[in-house]
């Protein structure tokens, strides 16, 4: 008798092939799209208070020439699954770093930072702690200008593992933030262990803070949570004047989302700058 084996499965059930075959696409697409360069890094920026800049974050954008711009949502599983996101994210670091040290030969700008996203496949690599030492020591950067947005899934991994690589970062004098935070199933006692600077509220709780009881407790108890850790402590997603003082009132005091800029190509990115110092 034929073993049903989980691959069989799919052979006969035309949902699953459907999209067995649409990522099996996605993933030749991708390739494709890494050889030819078909992506590019948006930079949105990320304020303080009083609205002056603080730094960027780096996030991804592929343009693809027949399918358009394909948000990163769709294609960073794939991109991990077959491990591409290796060599993309190895990338979107040395990129960063590049800017990194245009912007430190400009007084105007050399006091930003840039924060780049880490997917958990990546960090994992056995070089990966290596190779962020290579770049920033090519680069000649300052290592507290990068800023490594990490995820709460590193800690399936096991703790141990997570807090040493963390260590040899911190060593290196970058800044770590812990993105999405919020959700996950990082408890209390884990997360005094991680050596993290930043705590970041995800767009998910910002969203309806207003009128959602839920997600302003969830957002007050992470600004809460940061403040007796000794950690800054920024908010994604800010859409309107009201969220972000509702956030101010909480005791954060960093922000990023759309009422201060979206996600910008480099060039526009810089426009934003000098308007910005103009004002
Ligand atoms: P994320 O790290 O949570 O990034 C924030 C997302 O919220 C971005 O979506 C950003 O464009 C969007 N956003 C920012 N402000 C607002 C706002 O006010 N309103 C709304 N509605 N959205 C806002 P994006 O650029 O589509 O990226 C999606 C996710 O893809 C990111 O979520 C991140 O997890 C991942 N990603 C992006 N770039 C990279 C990368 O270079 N490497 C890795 N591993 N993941 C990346
Ligand atoms: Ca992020
Ligand atoms: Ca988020
Ligand atoms: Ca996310």
């Amino acid at each position: 008798a034929k073993r049903a084996g989980r691959n069989t499965v799919c052979f006969f059930d035309p949902e699953m092939q459907a999209v067995v075959s649409a990522n099996a696409a996605l993933s030749s697409d991708l390739r494709q799209a890494w050889r030819e360069n078909q992506f590019r890094i948006d930079y949105q920026p990320q304020v303080g208070v009083d609205g002056q800049m603080i730094g960027v974050e780096a996030l991804l954008r592929w343009l693809h020439p027949q399918r358009g711009m394909v948000p990163p949502d769709q294609f960073i599983p794939a991109a991990e699954e077959t491990s591409l996101i290796i060599p993309i994210g190895r990338w979107v670091l040395d990129a960063a770093c590049a800017q990194l040290a245009a912007w430190a030969r400009r007084p105007d700008r050399r006091h930003l930072s840039i924060a780049v996203n880490v997917s958990v496949r990546q960090f994992r690599h056995p070089e990966f702690v290596d190779e962020v030492l290579q770049v920033i020591r090519q680069w000649d950067i300052q290592p507290n200008k990068l800023k490594l947005e990490l995820t709460e899934s590193l800690l399936a991994d096991g703790i141990d593992v997570t807090i040493a690589k963390m260590g040899s970062l911190k060593d290196m004098g970058v800044a770590l933030s812990l993105d999405d935070f919020g959700i996950g199933y990082s408890s209390l006692s884990y997360l005094k262990r991680l050596p993290l600077d930043q705590l970041k509220i995800d767009r998910e709780f910002v969203k309806d803070i207003l009128t959602d009881a839920n997600d302003a407790a969830i957002a007050k108890t992470v600004i809460g949570l940061a403040q007796s850790l000794h950690l800054d402590v920024i908010a994604e997603g800010v859409e309107t004047e009201e969220q972000r003082d509702f956030l101010e009132k909480q005791g954060c005091y960093s922000f990023q989302g759309y009422l201060f800029c979206k996600p910008l190509p480099i060039d526009e990115l810089e426009a934003f700058i000098d308007r910005s110092a103009e004002m």
